[in-house]
């Protein structure tokens, strides 16, 4: 179980891919899954129907197919919309597809989404809780270096945090941001509030301005003049822009590790190349 890892070793290296779309075959997956579980990484994440994208049905599937390849799996999950019974089937097939490992999330509605609101989960804690009380996994849930995005008050959103590790949650995975000064110092005020879970640090390569361009409207993680200079500096070379992106993460990852962060989790956008050249420089 991946709340072992944190205890044998730091830091714990993570990555996490994303099911393809609906109308791609699943299969499309499984040569990104070859080359990311050939990297011996610690665990690999699968998302959950992100930013509404329709592919929450694979989740399972795919984690499967890690596991498969001999590494640790996390199933991303959320609870937005899905009431109890609906969790208790997906938790099932998760045990009976060997996962053990699950990142409790409350989620988002798409925008424009006419789906109902759970009747039974209002925030992360509420699902962490009910995941806990069966005893039979072990679980992540999500932190927020900047705070939530809906949450305006930092010291808020540290508490609300706490409610996920008071609620059962073995470990913590954190939203991506580009400074790293923005992490010590969440992680500071996060152990002030007595949050005491292992935290591994979110790490996203730039690899193009649209990818994140989106990612920042989404989550609301800010931009340093850094990136914006390397935004404006390559804007008529993407090639240029993704190796200078990928050398900037690498930067970040290495500081963080000698910083002594306990786990770092590569936010991979399902491409081995950029996850191979990160993880082989944080092993020198
Ligand atoms: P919560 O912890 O419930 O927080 C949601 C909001 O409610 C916050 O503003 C919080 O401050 C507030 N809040 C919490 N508890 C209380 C309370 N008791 N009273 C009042 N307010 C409260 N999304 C996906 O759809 N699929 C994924 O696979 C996915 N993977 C992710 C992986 C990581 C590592 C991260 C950081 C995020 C991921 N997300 C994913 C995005 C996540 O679903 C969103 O950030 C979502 O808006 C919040 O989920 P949460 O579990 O943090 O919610």
């Amino acid at each position: 179980m991946i709340c072992q890892l944190y205890a044998q070793k730091r830091p714990v290296l993570s990555f996490e891919v994303f099911p393809p779309k609906q109308d791609s075959q699943i299969e499309t997956i499984y040569a990104t899954l070859d080359h990311l579980t050939g990297l011996s990484p610690d665990f690999i994440s699968v998302t959950y129907g992100a930013a509404g994208s329709g592919n929450a049905h694979r989740t399972a599937e795919i984690a499967s197919a890690v596991r498969k390849r001999g590494v640790e799996a996390l199933a991303h999950l959320t609870c937005v919309s899905t009431d109890r019974n609906q969790i208790n089937t997906i938790l099932d097939n998760l045990k009976e597809k060997n996962i053990d490992d699950i990142l409790a999330m409350r989620g988002d509605l798409p925008a424009g989404s006419s789906l109902p609101l759970s009747k039974d989960y209002r925030y992360a804690s509420d699902l962490i809780e009910d995941i806990a009380g069966r005893g039979d996994f072990c679980i992540g849930a999500a932190c927020y270096p900047e705070g939530h995005i809906d949450c305006d008050d930092f010291s808020v959103s540290l508490d609300h945090l706490r409610l996920k590790q008071d609620a059962g949650a073995n470990f913590l995975i954190s939203q991506l941001f580009f400074e790293n000064d923005l992490f010590w110092n969440f992680l500071e005020k996060a152990r002030l509030k007595g949050i005491t879970l292992p935290i591994s640090a979110g790490v996203m390569p730039i690899m193009s301005r649209s990818q994140i361009e989106r990612m920042i409207f989404l989550c609301g993680a800010s931009l340093p003049s850094k990136i914006i200079r390397l935004l404006h500096r390559y804007e008529h070379s993407p090639a240029d822009l993704e190796k200078a992106g990928v050398e900037y993460a690498i930067a970040q990852m290495e500081d963080l590790v000698r910083g002594g962060a306990e786990g770092v989790h590569i936010y991979t956008m399902n491409k081995p190349h950029v996850a191979a050249l990160a993880i082989n420089r944080l092993r020198k």
